[in-house]
């Protein structure tokens, strides 16, 4: 009998099939994958330089300037998920000891804040409490008071639900030489957003919540102005990978013949391609409608069953997920266990500062629909009478 010389035997878990159940996610992202997306996922591979898999990336570029409402050059889709083009925009914009001003009224400042801070930058912080925006006044205080380079906020602030107005903003920056940097990962699609209009100068977003694809792919946009900072830096971006003149050229976004740089997560393309067809064939202001109304039901809902909402001021919450207060002497990890065991349902607690407050519901893409709301509505009714109340 041959001996061998594994000590490491096959993993039982892995010679079982794989599991994956059904399950409804009304959590803050990722949201559901419809057939259609879940199908271009699954087609057979290509080459990642294949002229068809670069029509694909074109055909996505497309696709964010729509959804973006944009006309840069510099769009393109960065192989990772909302974090990584957070951490595009930030590495290509800032160099050692330039000054950014983050607005944090949430988690995503807070780690905005930290990426810009192990970058060398000089961070300031422009605080509002968890459930607020900044204002523009807010904003320009904090522009004359530091003189940023860069300004970073983020447009629906999904640990807190609250929607930050835009308008003006890019004017208001760019009049005090600073550059404005806007994450919509929560956002796009789900609420208005015009990134030429507003004078954004970066946007960012992600697959996997009103676009429905799987997480792994970040669209990420720079303005002519944005670019020009990136032209005059005196050091390379500390990240290869993350590179933007790299992946402009990889993009076919600088004019060059395109050059391998890495070998891009295709599948997750031909999903992110079809998620912004999707949307396209939707068309933006349908898809900014449907959320906003599926939003005002479900919020009426949680009112009228005798929960309290989060974000008091009506026009400054995200349509994308609500936040509804965990109700006295209910145990948030209670009500959303709950809803997983009993109605195949995901939502979540809060997040960053807002946990243990509240619980998050996200409405996103096809999961934003009237069905939908009432289901949720229903399972909740269902978790207050059966979650037994915690001891005080
Ligand atoms: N920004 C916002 C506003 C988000 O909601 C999220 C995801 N919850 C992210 C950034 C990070 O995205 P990801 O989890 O895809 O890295």
């Amino acid at each position: 009998m041959a001996t061998s010389l594994l000590r490491v035997p096959p993993p039982e878990e892995l010679l079982r099939p794989l599991a994956v159940p059904e399950r409804l996610l009304l959590g803050p992202g990722p949201s559901n994958v419809p057939r259609r997306i879940q199908a271009a996922g699954a087609r057979q591979l290509l080459g990642h330089m294949h002229p068809e898999v670069l029509q694909v990336m074109d055909e996505i570029k497309a696709g964010i300037q729509y959804a973006f409402q944009t006309q840069n050059q510099l769009t393109l889709a960065i192989s990772g998920s909302g974090h990584c083009a957070m951490e595009a925009a930030l590495f290509n914009l800032l160099e050692r000891g330039d000054t950014a001003l983050v607005a944090i009224n949430g988690i995503w400042g807070q780690r905005a804040a930290d990426i810009a801070r192990r970058l060398g930058a000089n961070v300031y912080e422009l605080l509002k409490s968890p459930g607020k925006y900044f204002t523009l006044q807010d904003i320009e205080q904090g522009l004359v008071q530091h003189k940023p380079l860069v300004l970073f906020i983020t447009h629906g602030e999904s640990s807190t639900g609250v929607l930050q107005p835009l308008e003006g903003l890019g004017e208001l920056c760019h009049r005090h030489g600073c550059l404005l940097l806007v994450d919509a990962v929560a956002s796009l699609g789900g609420a208005p957003i015009f990134m030429d209009q507003q004078e954004i100068d970066v946007l960012y977003s992600g697959s996997q919540k009103v676009l429905n694809a799987p997480p792994g792919s970040a669209p990420i946009s720079f303005s002519e102005r944005a670019r020009e900072k990136l032209l005059k830096r005196k050091t390379k971006p500390p990240s290869f990978y993350l590179d933007m003149g790299w992946l402009a050229n990889y993009w076919g976004c600088d004019g060059e013949p395109r050059r391998y740089h890495h070998t891009a997560p295709i599948n997750s393309f031909f999903s992110l391609r079809e998620g912004l067809a999707m949307l396209a064939e939707l068309g933006l202001e349908t898809s900014w409608e449907r959320h906003q109304t599926n939003c005002t039901q479900l919020c009426q809902g949680v009112l009228d069953i005798g929960l309290e909402l989060f974000v008091e001021e009506e026009k400054a919450r995200l349509p994308t997920i609500t936040t509804v207060r965990v109700p006295e002497g209910y145990n948030w990890k209670d009500i959303t266990a709950f809803l997983m065991d009993n109605h195949g349902m995901e939502i979540a607690g809060g997040l960053g500062p807002t946990v243990g407050k509240v619980l998050r519901i996200g409405l996103m893409g096809c999961n934003s629909s009237s069905a939908n709301v009432e289901r949720v509505l229903r399972a909740l009714q269902d978790a207050l009478r059966c979650c037994q109340r915690s001891r005080l």
